[in-house]
């Protein structure tokens, strides 16, 4: 098996979070909305208890946890939610924010608002660490601005953004703010309160839950978040999202929450120590060269690392690291998002964009692991490096068309 580096994409469910799952799919089945029998009291104690866990992770009351299928549902509802909602007759406002280095899941539907509904979509720049300062958030908004929509930290350059202060410029300005959190929630601390944050999405699989299970932060207490609901039928979530629960999926969120509550700061740091030493490890081996750092070198996540090496073909080094699940800025034909865009909105240039692998350090993420991938990629590109060169000199033709 190759060594698993790609916990951006999505991690292992904790072994513990599976099992406090499995009596929900066999003794405790009930519907958590059937309130005659046994069966639907235990599915929807089960139900309260992880809401709880849930909003104590983000410093939310429980009330204000909707449940999803992941941070795309939760995104969508949140932004499509607020366009329609706020669509009332004498509501005004037509105008959209997000920063450039959002994920698809608010790029799209923010694209889709613009192009079919007629929103004004403004999409911020961020500077060449993948950051978004506040600043350029306050030129963007108009006083027709209803939303403004802003990544806590990058999924691929782990970049931070100063949340909190966005937060509070949108509350100062009566605008909606909404933080897709999904790369944050279990790995540093996030609070719906001091950030000031209205509307936040997060998903399960991103921090060793299941996939298919996420919420949607929506704001109650004071300035009260006004969503339309996308999914209609029985009523589910106060409205907001309609269909039976599923338990199970809902339970092991809960859990997963619970564990980064009590785990998450030790998590953190031993991630942040394998990290900064899979970095000086490469770096190390491959004689400092050549190694450029995509993102902020300090306002970043505790497990991300994404470098791009010069004098390789991205294509190449995807090709011959196979040992290693990793992902690559070179197009692939995985169904995730190239991170292109967000390495060219950084100003990345194309060809050291391609020629970049992000690393994804997880809690079962070890210490032998780093330093076997660390070798491995520090040979890669070396030999890479070394085959590059010779083809320039054997085979001019080859190099020219390459270009
Ligand atoms: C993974 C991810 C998503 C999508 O989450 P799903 O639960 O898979 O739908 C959205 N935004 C960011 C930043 C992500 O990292």
């Amino acid at each position: 098996m190759p060594i698993y580096l790609d916990n951006h994409a999505t991690t292992r469910t904790d072994p513990r979070v599976v099992e406090a799952m499995l009596p929900y799919f066999t003794e405790q089945y009930g519907n958590a909305s059937s309130v005659s029998h046994r069966f639907g009291w235990e599915a929807s104690d089960a139900v309260d208890r992880a809401r709880e866990q849930v909003a104590a992770l983000i410093g939310a009351e429980p009330s204000e946890i909707v449940f999803t299928s992941g941070a795309t549902e939760a995104n969508n509802l949140a932004l499509k939610g607020t366009a329609l909602a706020a669509r009332g007759p004498g509501q005004g406002g037509d105008h959209l924010v997000c920063s450039s280095v959002e994920h698809r899941a608010v790029l799209d539907p923010l694209r889709r608002l613009a192009r079919e509904s007629g929103w004004h979509l403004t999409i911020v720049p961020s500077d060449p660490h993948g950051r978004i300062s506040v600043e350029a958030v306050e030129q963007a908004l108009t006083d027709r601005t209803v939303l403004v929509s802003v990544m806590a930290a990058n999924n691929e350059v782990g970049t931070l953004n100063p949340i909190g202060a966005i937060g509070r410029l949108c509350q100062d300005r009566g605008i909606v703010f909404h933080t897709d959190a999904a790369q944050t929630v279990g790995k540093i601390p996030i609070d719906v309160q001091a950030d000031a944050i209205d509307l936040l999405s997060l998903t399960a699989h991103k921090f060793h839950g299941p996939k298919g299970i996420g919420a949607l932060f929506v704001r109650r207490q004071g300035r009260r978040a006004r969503l339309a609901s996308l999914v209609d039928g029985g009523g589910h979530e106060r409205g907001l999202r309609s269909g039976t629960l599923p338990v199970p999926l809902i339970v092991g969120l809960g859990r997963a929450a619970e564990l980064a509550r009590e785990e998450g700061p030790a998590d953190a740091d031993r991630m942040r120590s394998l990290r900064d030493r899979l970095d000086q490890s490469i770096r190390t081996l491959l004689h400092n060269q050549g190694v450029v750092l995509n993102g902020h070198p300090t306002e970043r996540l505790p497990n991300n690392l994404n470098l791009s090496f010069e004098g390789v073909e991205g294509e190449a080094l995807m090709m011959n690291l196979r040992t290693l699940a990793v992902s690559s800025g070179a197009a692939c034909s995985s169904s995730e998002p190239e991170p292109s865009h967000v390495l060219r909105a950084m100003g990345r240039d194309e060809r050291l964009g391609r020629a970049s692998l992000r690393f994804g350090l997880g809690r079962f993420t070890t210490c032998e692991e780093v330093e076997l991938a660390s070798t491995i990629v520090a040979e890669t590109v070396t030999r890479l490096r070394q085959s590059t060169c010779n083809s320039q000199v054997n085979h001019p033709d080859l190099a020219r068309a390459d270009l």
